[in-house]
């Protein structure tokens, strides 16, 4: 492969002819695993659970991803004593090798970011740029905690001393085996990110990846064994989230987990963790993140930011901006541009490198989109799109139009997170009821701010419950972190820690402080 082009969701507008013929010839490469039977791993071991369930790509049902192996509650039990088993070795090696190792694994997955970025696009429907993105996004969340336990010495420092005698260190250690349980819309970050934290600080991982996202998990799990990952420390088994997740989720044995997924999902498992004694668990949940527009905004800006924000990935980031609240005097400008800028969009298949939107992931998500537009004609009006789409190719996939709709504010479009490429916009008075309404909500994911006074923006940052926000950001409104560069985590309903992945204190959470005190007269 040709020289290497750093990819980030902030260079989606590039053009870089080498990486689009490296990325053509990664769709070969990843077309050619497609389509075979694939075993899940336990200690090293491929196994084949009890039976296959097939796998198809939301571009065309009739592509067949793979048939992948059911694990069964014997193969959790083994995964979870092998995981045991393998923990006090691997927390026994030296921090400083457990970081080479995940290091050569980061570098090992962008080095294959072409054709892991093509079979994520076939996997879930993410465009080039956004699956290309997602790729180096999870090599970079590897890299970034290797990098916090560097800049920390790995956690252990000497503590104050009350006499000439007495020594003590404070040092963090792992828990022990980590259950990762991941979702369908990032199928690599969100399964290598936490993945590679928990691996860093020393547990043991046994990882659950979403039903649609089997390959790319696989894939990933191979290349973190290759480059040097012991198999005692990482397992990995495909299943149905009901019986393998929630069996994981049950099993004594875990110590700890994380789980990102839906808040449904998430929050009864947040309540049923712990049954002996408490244990940590780090749940990443949904939301529903709004957009507050002043009458002192840069329209433009503003409408860009939404569009992108609202039908990136199909609007099926959990970082979507799926509401925007308009100052009235600006609101029918706003609208225009970015109905204007909706229209524009190209909807197809993602691998083609010209479309900015794929499908939607599942059946149920096109009769979801279905409801929210039956919604909207009935107590609002749609304002663009509003459409499946069943002609030609696309037919056989779930595609369905970029769509904006106007609609009362206690509609549940307006409340609930819907996962597709709709955007409601709505008016008001003041910058304080867009703030009132923007915090009514159980989710605090992202949000988003335009406006070109610096009071206003000051005002915003104040109020605004939200673990995640942007200010006049053209690239995208709610959506767009970075590893090290945005910490990305939810308040209230969107996340449990209160601290954020790819930030400074995430590595923390895979690990207890132990209080060390050494007398030596
Ligand atoms: P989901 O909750 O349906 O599934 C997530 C994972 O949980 C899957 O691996 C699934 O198999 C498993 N699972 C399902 N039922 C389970 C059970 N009873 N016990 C244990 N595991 C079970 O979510 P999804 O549809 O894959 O993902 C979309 C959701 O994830 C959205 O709500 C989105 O906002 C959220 N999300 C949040 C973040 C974040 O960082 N906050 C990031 C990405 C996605």
């Amino acid at each position: 492969m040709a020289e290497k082009f750093k990819i980030t969701y902030a260079t989606l507008a590039a053009d870089n002819p080498q990486m689009h013929a490296d990325y053509e010839q990664g769709i070969e490469l990843a077309k050619s695993w497609l389509g075979a039977d694939f075993p899940f791993y336990v200690n090293g071991e491929a196994r084949t659970g009890e039976q296959f369930e097939e796998e198809r790509s939301p571009i065309d049902h009739d592509i067949l991803i793979g048939r992948f192996a059911r694990a069964t509650e014997k193969d959790v039990e083994d995964a979870v004593a092998a995981a045991r088993a393998g923990a006090q070795a691997w927390a026994a090696r030296p921090w400083q090798e457990r970081s080479q190792i995940l290091r050569r694994a980061a570098e090992s997955i962008s080095d294959h970011i072409y054709e892991l970025s093509a079979l994520v696009a076939m996997e879930v429907g993410k465009n080039r740029l956004e699956a290309l993105g997602e790729v180096e996004e999870a090599a970079d969340l590897v890299r970034y905690y290797c990098r916090v336990m560097e800049e920390n010495n790995g956690f252990s420092r000497p503590m104050d001393q009350l006499s000439d005698t007495e020594k003590t260190w404070s040092v963090l250690k792992p828990y022990g085996v980590w259950a990762v349980i991941s979702p369908f819309n990032f199928p690599a970050a969100l399964s290598i990110g936490p993945s590679g934290g928990a691996l860093v600080t020393g547990n043991t991982v046994v990882l659950k990846p979403s039903e649609q996202g089997y390959l790319i998990a696989l894939k990933l799990y191979e290349l973190m064994i290759e480059a040097g990952v012991p198999k005692e420390a990482f397992h990995v088994l495909t299943g149905q989230g009901e019986i393998v997740g929630a069996a994981l989720a049950n099993h004594p044995g875990v110590d700890g987990m994380t789980f990102t997924g839906s808040f449904e999902v998430g929050f009864n498992l947040n309540k049923s963790f712990a049954k002996d004694h408490p244990k940590p668990i780090i749940t990443e949940m949904g939301g529903k993140n709004p957009t507050i527009v002043s009458a002192n905004a840069d329209l433009d800006k503003a409408a860009d930011g939404v569009l992108r924000s609202s039908f990136g990935y199909t609007g099926q980031k959990c970082s979507a901006c799926s509401r925007v609240l308009v100052e009235r005097s600006a609101f029918d400008d706003f609208v225009a541009l970015l109905v204007d800028k909706t229209n524009k969009l190209t909807v197809g298949d993602p691998l083609r490198k010209e479309v900015y939107m794929g499908p939607v992931i599942f059946e149920e998500s096109v009769k979801r989109f279905e409801n929210a537009v039956a919604e909207a004609k009935t107590n609002g009006k749609v304002l663009v799109g509003g459409d499946v789409i069943t002609e030609g190719p696309m037919a056989r996939g779930n595609f369905v139009q970029p769509t904006v709709v106007e609609v009362p504010r206690d509609s549940f479009v307006w409340r609930k997170e819907l996962f597709v490429p709709l955007v409601a916009v709505s008016r008001v008075d003041s910058l304080d009821e867009a703030m009132n309404d923007a915090n009514d909500t159980e989710y605090g994911l992202t949000a988003g701010f335009y406006s070109e006074h610096r009071s206003e923006i000051d005002w915003f940052l104040d109020r605004i419950h939200a673990g995640v926000v942007y200010v006049n950001r053209r690239a995208g409104a709610t959506t767009g972190a970075w590893p090290g560069v945005q910490p990305f985590g939810g308040w209230k309903g969107s996340g449990s820690s209160g601290k954020a992945g790819g930030g400074l204190y995430y590595v923390q959470l895979f690990m207890r402080e132990q209080s060390q005190t050494i007398v030596e007269d």
